[in-house]
């Protein structure tokens, strides 16, 4: 890292600027329903080809039609955030057709939910991004990635990454067994599916965590779940069990009660 040249001096850094965000009109191409409550969007666009596919468990912004709004308006880059703005992460990019690949789970009420619920072949959204990545360790001889729903294309990504010199233990919450997805990687893999029912979100995934026999060796630990169950997942990972927070990375994906949740939870505070 750079040294802070105002270190001790009592003088706030100055805050690097924020680059500046682009926008890019996409196209719904193709829908898939890969299970009741999960539909895969591949989008393309006239300059989708210039989108910087950064690598696992990037997140994207995505801009809703508001109401009354056949499709959502271009912003200005300097312009007012838009309203229906949301995040989700870009599941697969390929750049010569240009094509990316969007999951969305059919959560219930609220504007990416609502607008993925009734997806058609020509319908647009607004892309931003990519914003950061998940570096995998390719030294790692473990990896116990975990999550509900909203993290199954992010920990795919993940699992899309991995060299077969590595284990991959994947612990999923879904509502129910028609939810579970194929998961496919190089590395040694072993899935665990639990079924949340009539359970609160997340319960059974903080239980499972709690429970499960971390196993020998280095091993790399990435949570993205509701954030107050990600936020006790965390907590307990590194005071109960003694982790190095070098070795997790947790995501707040979304948090009950409320809407548009932010993009940066990490449950680092
Ligand atoms: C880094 C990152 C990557 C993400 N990637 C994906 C992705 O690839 N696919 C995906 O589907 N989601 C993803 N999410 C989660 C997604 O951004 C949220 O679920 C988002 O709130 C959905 O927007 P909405 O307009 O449908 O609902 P909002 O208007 O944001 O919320 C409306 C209501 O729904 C509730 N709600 C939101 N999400 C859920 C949920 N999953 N289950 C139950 N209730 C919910 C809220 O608490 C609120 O009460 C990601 C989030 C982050 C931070």
């Amino acid at each position: 890292m750079t040294p802070n040249p105002l270190a001790g001096t009592g003088e706030a850094a100055p805050t690097p600027p924020r680059p500046r965000r682009v926008f890019r009109r996409i196209r719904v191409t193709r829908t898939e329903q890969l299970s009741p409550h999960m539909v895969r969007v591949t989008f393309t666009g006239d300059d989708l080809s210039a989108f910087a596919w950064n690598g696992p468990a990037a997140h994207i912004k995505l801009v809703f039609p508001e109401a009354g709004q056949v499709e959502p308006a271009l912003p200005q880059p300097e312009g007012p955030r838009p309203n229906n703005i949301r995040t989700y992460t870009p599941r697969r990019f390929d750049p010569a057709v240009p094509e990316l690949d969007v999951e969305f789970v059919l959560h219930g009420d609220g504007p990416a939910s609502n607008w993925a619920s009734q997806v058609q072949v020509g319908q647009s959204l607004v892309l931003a991004g990519p914003g950061p990545n998940y570096q995998v360790d390719p030294a790692a001889d473990w990896f116990l990635l975990a999550g509900d729903d909203t993290a199954i294309p992010a920990i795919s990504t993940i699992l899309d990454a991995l060299p077969a010199t590595t284990r991959a233990i994947v612990i999923l919450e879904v509502q129910d067994p028609q939810e579970e997805q194929a998961l496919h990687s190089a590395a040694a893999l072993e899935v665990t599916w639990l079924h949340r029912g009539s359970n609160q979100p997340d319960a059974l995934l903080e239980q499972a965590l709690r429970d499960f026999s971390l196993p020998s060796g280095d091993g790399r630990i990435y949570v993205g779940a509701e954030s107050g169950a990600m936020r006790r997942i965390r907590q307990h990972l590194l005071r109960e069990r003694g982790l190095d927070a070098r070795q997790i990375v947790t995501r707040g994906y979304w948090k009950a009660g409320a809407t548009n949740y932010t993009d940066h939870d990490y449950g680092t505070d």
